[in-house]
């Protein structure tokens, strides 16, 4: 049979790309949620439009990058340098990703973030159009378009503008925050009525797909229906599809000999102690210094666990362009540095703390051996390095400390089971430091218990159903509108 064509739009491409000479490069599959979860999806033949992550000024390295990617299904964009400044370090990073997950504009930045939003909010836009114009060109008749998050918001509506036919999707990786946080933005509604445009919008949760919808009827005006967002008898539908991971492809890489050989390393490495395991982009709304402080004050209040117990920290480098961020690494460096000065001893620090991203074989077997992951994001659309541990710990059962914000989420998709996790508020360090506590000394019974649950709803949740879900729903939805004319 002839599979359906996906066009996946998202602001980045799954590879990094890296100049080799003038007509040569080499490009390797780079980490991230979205690409772990759209690498399982096999139902559709998808090729996938993006930036590329790299600037490239002349035409020679662009027609050399263009061959190399379509190798890979993919086609790129070409965004030069102001524009990813004004487009993506600047209204994505700088303003709508703090937005959306409730942390406001940057205090100091606040003046400065006015009198730039204007000119930031343009650039967005005509980097919208830019996708739109490369989907454009390689559209076919019958092509579902699906676009990603909150960098491309603008794009169903200039798609649609090119062409009223195109079925076009857009899902949100992020959280959707209340309307009351919405209204504050300057370009509240362009932002709602270009989304609006698409035939389907998605959300991982109720709760987001319900807070899209009330901006919808609050600032615009428009009816809420049970099925979506109506205006002037058009519909676009509204609905909630949480993400999941390919669980086999972890639970297959664990059987790899490379994989195998690592666990058994970091098995005596890390002999007679107990690991814990935070492995985050270095993001303000992870949670990570909180985190550590916590660690600390678990290490002050228990001495007896101050050698048998040691955290890794995987504290993936992420916008490290954008002021706030920059900041952040130096927080988090400041405390690690303290802690493994105060409870450190010649041979052992409680801490190890990487600047970088592992391999998905090197993450796989740290994920084998860990005790206790640790969870603290603040917000988080869907956490999914919390699903990728329970899919690595059906031989070692291990607890997940989640923080609630994280955990209502789980809760959402009637698996209560998530629920049986320790949950905690992330800001509230003591109440972290206890649950530690709790984790590590959980008895293997109850360990046993809560692990069946997450695992049997990591492996019945895929990130394959996940996206063959919105992708016939988007289908439907295209059917059911032409029905109703
Ligand atoms: N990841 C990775 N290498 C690393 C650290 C993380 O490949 O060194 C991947 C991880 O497997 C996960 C993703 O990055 O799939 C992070 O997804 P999550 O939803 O937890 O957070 P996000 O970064 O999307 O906010």
């Amino acid at each position: 049979p002839i599979r359906q064509r996906l066009l996946v739009v998202a602001n980045r491409l799954p590879v990094s790309a890296v100049r080799r000479g003038e007509d040569c490069w080499s490009l390797e599959i780079s980490a991230g949620g979205l690409v772990s979860a759209l690498l399982g999806v096999k139902e559709f033949e998808a090729r996938w439009i993006g930036w590329a992550g790299v600037n490239v000024p002349d035409e020679v390295g662009q027609r050399a990058l263009t061959r190399a990617l379509a190798e890979k299904r993919c086609i790129p964009v070409f965004l030069d340098e102001e524009i990813v400044h004004q487009y993506y370090n600047g209204y994505c990073n700088n303003i709508l990703w703090p937005l959306f997950h409730y942390l406001g504009l940057p205090q100091e930045d606040r003046l400065a973030t006015t009198r730039s939003f204007q000119s930031q909010f343009t650039a967005y836009q005509k980097a919208n159009q830019m996708f739109a114009d490369v989907v454009n060109k390689h559209y076919e008749e019958g092509d579902v378009v699906w676009c990603h998050d909150y960098h491309l918001m603008f794009l169903p509506k200039c798609l649609k503008d090119y062409n009223s036919k195109m079925k076009v999707g857009w899902f949100l990786h992020t959280p959707f925050p209340s309307s009351e946080i919405h209204r504050t933005l300057p370009s509240r509604s362009e932002l709602l009525r270009a989304v609006l445009a698409a035939d389907l919008v998605g959300f991982h949760t109720y709760d987001y797909a319900r807070h899209f919808v009330s901006a919808c009827t609050r600032i615009l005006g428009l009816e809420g229906t049970p099925e979506g967002v109506e205006d002037q008898g058009r519909l676009t539908r509204v609905a909630a599809f949480p993400i999941g991971i390919d669980s086999e492809r972890f639970i297959r890489a664990l059987e790899v000999p490379k994989v195998q050989e690592h666990i058994k390393e970091l098995k005596e490495r890390f002999s007679g102690r107990k690991v814990m395991l935070g492995v985050d982009r270095l993001d303000m709304i992870k949670g990570i210094p909180q985190k550590i402080l916590a660690f600390e004050k678990f290490l002050e209040e228990n001495p007896y666990w101050r050698d048998k117990v040691v955290l890794l920290q995987i504290a993936v480098p992420t916008r490290t362009d954008v002021p706030e961020y920059q900041k952040l690494t130096s927080q988090v460096h400041e405390i690690v540095g303290r802690i493994n000065g105060r409870f450190g001893t010649l041979t052992a620090v409680p801490i190890h703390h990487l600047d970088r991203s592992l391999d998905f074989h090197a993450l796989c077997a740290l994920y084998a051996v860990t005790d206790v992951a640790l969870v603290t994001s603040l917000r988080d659309g869907m956490n999914l390095v919390s699903y990728e541990f329970v899919a690595c710990q059906d031989s070692k059962r291990g607890v997940l400390i989640l923080s609630e914000v994280t955990i209502t989420l789980f809760c959402w998709s009637s698996t209560v089971s998530w629920c049986w996790s320790n949950s905690r508020k992330p800001w509230n360090i003591t109440e972290v430091a206890s649950a530690i506590g709790q984790a590590l000394n959980m008895p293997a019974e109850e360990r046993e218990k809560r692990h069946r649950h997450n695992f049997e709803h990591v492996t019945t949740h895929t990130a394959q159903q996940w996206a063959e879900f919105f992708v016939s729903e988007l289908n439907d939805t295209v059917i059911e509108a032409q029905q109703r004319i």
